[in-house]
């Protein structure tokens, strides 16, 4: 889909989760859980130095049986975070998805981090995509019997 990643933004809205590194992991899954999102960005001084996101509370936390409450989010994070451009495309977004293997990206203007989408906001953007097409299809069809 040729659609860039900025017109999924300006639907979804801009809106970052985030917490910093030195909260604890338990802190950090209060926040996933508050808003009903299974990742946050970390961010130090407003600048983006990991992603922390349910998969490592598994893998990371539950696990090697760490304590939640003792961990901090900095020692558990991914540091190494790839991220995307608002005008890459919905296409774009989704080869990285099945790539590597994860299901969020930071969008980032430059320097600027400007929103996140998640797998699951572009398989919606697609889903609905799709079904507007086969409805114009559809009233295409059914205008042109009518004549
Ligand atoms: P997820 O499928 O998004 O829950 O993440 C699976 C693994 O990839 C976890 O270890 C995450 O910390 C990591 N991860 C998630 N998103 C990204 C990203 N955009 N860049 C790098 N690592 C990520």
């Amino acid at each position: 889909m040729n659609v860039p990643v900025s017109a999924l933004l300006e639907r979804k809205g801009h809106g970052v989760f985030s917490v910093t590194p030195q909260v604890t992991v338990s802190q950090a899954v209060a926040e996933m859980n508050q808003h009903r999102v299974g990742a946050m960005l970390v961010l130090e001084s407003g600048r983006l130095v990991g992603i922390f996101t349910e998969r490592d509370v598994l893998r990371r936390i539950v696990g090697p049986g760490l304590d939640p409450h003792q961990v901090l989010v900095k020692d558990v994070m991914t540091t190494r975070v790839t991220t995307i451009s608002p005008d890459a495309t919905i296409d774009n977004a989704m080869a990285l998805f099945t790539e590597e293997r994860f299901r969020h990206l930071p969008v980032m203007d430059g320097e600027r981090l400007i929103g996140t989408i998640s797998i699951g906001d572009v398989t919606r953007w697609i889903s609905d995509h799709h079904r507007m097409e086969a409805e114009h299809l559809k009233n295409y069809i059914a205008g042109g019997l009518a004549t």
